[in-house]
């Protein structure tokens, strides 16, 4: 029996390494999966599978729970399914083998409330010059051009000081303002073109194929590089991705401006049949799954979500389509489950902060303005440093839940 099961990952391994071509690609452990052996019931799983990580219940073509066992199929017609031993009782349950700190386990020492705690920022987007190329570029005239990887950089720089002075340690994805991967876009034909043809397309221009090269390069390559260097290398306590958000702005020379300012915070979930098509993601989910960040995602994000509503007073981006997300915690309409590449990825608890809109015209203006001290008149009223806000509403929010 032990003999067939290896015979079968073995095998299992080779196939994959075959049909691999993505250079970020590594192949799933699958057998890894169970150092988490008897750390959860099967209650408590199958609630995490169909309320949080796979609502439409498409789980059930690959997994099946017994009380005692789950038995996870790795991919269709796979020799073996490998076992999970669910523990009989919450009582029963081991501890999650982790290597991010709960709460309860830090030691903050005296005026340094958040001292013991690894946090990990992630500025969104690559910023300066590559925001043209990543299509996080608009500019009105002759004003200052308004890209969003340069923003979340500097975002982040202003955050990271304020939680330093707390005691936090405190380490950002880069140290600069472009890509962290080594890849670029050039390497990554085999990839587009396989890509291209998935989509179903037999022809492509030569800027067709450019475009998929970048977006790889830009989107898919830049977040597993981030991701893996924060599971492997930092190893956090939490990870908060720094983003601003947008409505469609339409020509990046003749944006348009809307009123569309909000805020919403995203935690990994949601994942849906199609996307669990991809055995990479089916065992990405898992391991987030067994993780069990979930619960400690949500309260972190809700004391964010919370801080930046006395703050800015921002209204909640709402999502009209579960397929993409379904709300996080119902006394909280900021919160929403949604599978995002850079949040399943990331081991350690993250929340994926969306705030503001950029093309809203009074964050418009607000971004015009830049950083400053105090309170500048923006029509009749005093704003901060849009940069300064969104700093203290993180603080704020990671002060309520973790400096008490
Ligand atoms: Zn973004």
């Amino acid at each position: 029996m032990k003999f067939f099961f290896i015979l079968g990952l073995f095998f299992s391994f080779f196939l994959k390494a075959y049909a691999q071509h993505n250079p970020w690609d590594s192949l799933p452990h699958w057998s890894s999966l169970q150092r988490y052996n008897e750390t959860i019931t099967a209650p408590q799983l199958e609630r995490l599978l169909q309320t949080v990580y796979v609502p439409d219940g498409s789980w059930r073509s690959w997994i099946t729970i017994t009380r005692e066992t789950a038995f996870i199929e790795p991919y269709p017609g796979a020799p073996q399914r490998i076992p999970l031993r669910l523990a009989n009782s919450p009582a029963d349950c081991k501890p999650v083998p982790r290597y991010f700190k709960r709460p309860q386990e830090r030691k903050p020492l005296p005026g340094k409330p958040l001292s013991g705690l690894h946090i990990v920022l992630d500025p969104g987007h690559l910023g300066g010059a590559w925001s043209k190329m990543e299509e996080r570029w608009f500019r009105i005239g002759h004003t200052r051009p308004v890209e969003e990887g340069t923003m979340t950089f500097f975002e982040a720089k202003i955050l990271a000081k304020r939680l330093k002075n707390l005691g936090a340690t405190v380490q950002l994805t880069k140290n600069h303002l472009g890509p962290t991967t080594p890849l670029r876009p050039w390497q990554l034909r085999k990839s587009a073109i396989e890509d291209l043809k998935n989509e179903g397309k037999s022809s492509w221009t030569p800027r067709e194929l450019q475009a998929k090269e970048e977006i790889l390069f830009y989107r898919t390559a830049e977040i597993h590089y981030r991701a893996q260097r924060v599971n492997q290398e930092w190893k956090p306590d939490l990870v908060i991705c720094i983003h601003f958000d947008a409505e469609e702005w339409g020509n990046p020379k003749h944006p348009m401006l809307l009123p569309s300012n909000r805020l919403h915070i995203l935690i990994s979930g949601n994942f849906n049949k199609n996307e669990l098509t991809k055995e990479n993601d089916r065992y990405a989910l898992l391991r987030k799954l067994l993780g069990q960040v979930h619960a400690e995602e949500v309260a972190i994000a809700n004391a964010v979500a919370k801080a930046f509503e006395d703050r800015a007073q921002v209204p909640p981006f709402i999502y009209h389509n579960p397929l993409t997300a379904r709300p996080a915690l119902d006394s909280n309409p900021y919160l929403w489950n949604r599978n995002l590449l850079a949040t399943r990825l990331i081991e350690a608890p993250v929340i994926f902060c969306e705030a503001y809109s950029m093309n809203d015209p009074l964050v418009f203006e607000r971004i015009q303005r830049g950083d400053y001290p105090g309170r500048q008149r923006i029509g009749g009223k005093k704003y901060p440093s849009i940069y300064r806000e969104y700093a203290s509403a993180v603080t704020e929010g990671l002060m309520n839940y973790f400096g008490r």
